[in-house]
Order: structure tokens, then C-alpha cells, then sequence
């Protein structure tokens, strides 16, 4: 008797939008690091957002950062106006690279720039594109 081992590649998804948000619905924040410069690059790219190389491989972020810059929209484009008010903002990662997102489970009194914010993923999937799970930024 033989014993036929049949190896599995995993295939490696490209790095697109799409693919961030796939990522998104198993609750990983993911980016892509350079292999020359080593800076993350989140949404990932298929060229580093830093010094323009294309050797890079996929990383997962914790999620945790700080808060940049927000701001309190209230008048919303049509797909967010049941939400509104809300807050947006740019979190600055622990790996250093930076992503703007809504801010959710928050008052906004509590919102000031440089407090620690942790990502979060949606339960529900949007009925408009991306038809997958997103990410939210909320207070650790
Ligand atoms: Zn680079």
C-alpha cells in the first residue's frame, strides 16, 4: 500500500479592497508590509504606499492605535443618514500605518485626539458595496 500525500497550497489573495474586506468578515485587520522598507500599508496596495516597492506580504494588525484627526458628520451622504450623527476618524496603528474609519460605541464628548482607539468589526453585512462585514474604530 501507498500512502499518496497530496500538498495544499494556500492560495495568497491578492492585495485589493476586496481581500480587506474578505478579511473583514473573519474579524482581521489586515495590511500588507513591505519586504523593502518594511511600513505597513493598510488598505493594502499592490505597491508600498511608502517607497513604491512591490515585494510585500500580507500582516495582520492588532487594531490598536490612536485617534489622529475626527470629525462629527451630520449631514451624511443618502446610505448613512439613518446613522447620523456619527464620527469618523483616522487612527494611527501601533504599526505605524494609518486608516480612517467611523467611530462607534463612543460619545463624542469622549472623542480627543490622541486617545487610544481599538478596531472592531460589524456583525451585519451592508446591502450596498462591499457586501461584506466593515470595520469601526471604538474606545479601548
Ligand atoms: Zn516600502
Amino acid at each position: 500500500m501507498s500512502i499518496v500525500e497530496v500538498t495544499r497550497m494556500t492560495p495568497t489573495p491578492p492585495p485589493t479592497i476586496e481581500s480587506f474586506y474578505r478579511f473583514c468578515a473573519e474579524k482581521k485587520l489586515m495590511g500588507v508590509r513591505c519586504n523593502r522598507c518594511t511600513k505597513v500599508t493598510v488598505p493594502p496596495r499592490s505597491v508600498c504606499s511608502h517607497c513604491g516597492a512591490s515585494d510585500l506580504s500580507w500582516t495582520e494588525l492588532q487594531g490598536k492605535g490612536r485617534l489622529v484627526t475626527y470629525t462629527v458628520i451630520h449631514l451624511p451622504p443618502a446610505q448613512f443618514q439613518a446613522i447620523a450623527p456619527y464620527a469618523i476618524g483616522i487612527v494611527e496603528f501601533d504599526e505605524g500605518a494609518r486608516l480612517p474609519g467611523m467611530i462607534k460605541d463612543t460619545p463624542f464628548e469622549n472623542l480627543k485626539i490622541g486617545m487610544e482607539l481599538q478596531t472592531d468589526f460589524e456583525t451585519t453585512t451592508p446591502q450596498e458595496w462591499p457586501r461584506w462585514p466593515r470595520y469601526f474604530f471604538k474606545q479601548s
